[in-house]
């Protein structure tokens, strides 16, 4: 079944956030391009992207994206408009600034921490942003919004990352199994675990599950029995040594 649009972008925003840490508002870095697009398909970008993803954004850019879309001129002035709109970034390039799409390079090369969303039109950036690890991408597709699905590599270090939550350093394995045995051995010092035998202790006597079932007493035997007034002492007879050798000797000669 094919998934519909704020399906498919639910489905891909979650993937960034439970394996990067991508929370709301979601910072997204918009270039000329981007807003170009939006000037063109008549979207209004504060109102159509946070419902697109669900959940409160920051829309931002950087002052060599609004650099570059100024030098543009008149062909571009709807964007110029809508980029200077949106806050601005401090991206390190104030006293020389580069060109937008190698901005956005730079602001997104270490976006497993610095969390960025791209939003850009641009087909050369948007390659280049799909070898980089954990940088969404989004751009119009004619008169939407998308997010594009997860790189390959953006999945592979995704999978990296969840395994080694999982690869504890030799002293983190040290300092566990301390804490596992003093807090065993606590446990079964302190009277709690009376309560518990099956986990502290091994019940005593057979297995209750390879015996046979007790037969029921009969009735009788639940009724007190009155006890007789005198009891009947058993009397020993000695027999005499002589007397046994006597029969030993008649067994022998039997
Ligand atoms: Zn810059």
């Amino acid at each position: 079944m094919r998934l519909k649009r704020h399906q498919k972008a639910e489905r891909n925003i979650n993937f960034y956030c439970v394996n990067f840490g991508f929370r709301k508002p979601f910072q997204i870095l918009v270039d000329g391009t981007f807003c170009m697009a939006s000037a063109q398909n008549r979207v209004q970008l504060r109102e159509d992207i946070p419902k697109y993803l669900g959940g409160d954004v920051k829309l931002l850019t950087t002052q060599c994206v609004v650099l570059e879309t100024e030098a543009l001129g008149a062909a571009v002035r709807q964007a110029m408009h809508i980029v200077k709109n949106f806050g601005i970034h401090k991206c390190g390039h104030e006293k020389k600034s580069i060109s937008g799409a190698n901005c956005l390079m730079s602001m997104t090369k270490d976006n497993m921490s610095t969390r960025y969303i791209v939003a850009t039109q641009d087909k050369s950036l948007q390659n280049a942003l799909y070898n980089v690890p954990a940088v969404p991408i989004m751009y119009f597709n004619n008169l939407n919004v998308l997010l594009k699905a997860p790189s390959p590599i953006t999945i592979e270090h995704a999978n990296e990352k969840r395994q080694s939550k999982f690869n504890l350093t030799e002293h983190e394995t040290n300092v566990l199994t301390n804490m596992k045995s003093s807090i065993t051995t606590e446990l079964i010092s302190s009277d709690e675990h009376k309560d518990y035998p099956g986990i502290f202790q091994r019940a005593k006597g057979p297995n209750p599950l390879s015996c046979k079932p007790r037969k029921k007493k009969n009735i009788e035997d639940n009724i007190p029995k009155v006890e007789k007034k005198t009891k009947r002492k058993r009397k020993r007879v000695k027999v005499p040594k002589h007397v046994k050798e006597e029969l030993k000797k008649q067994l022998t000669n039997l």
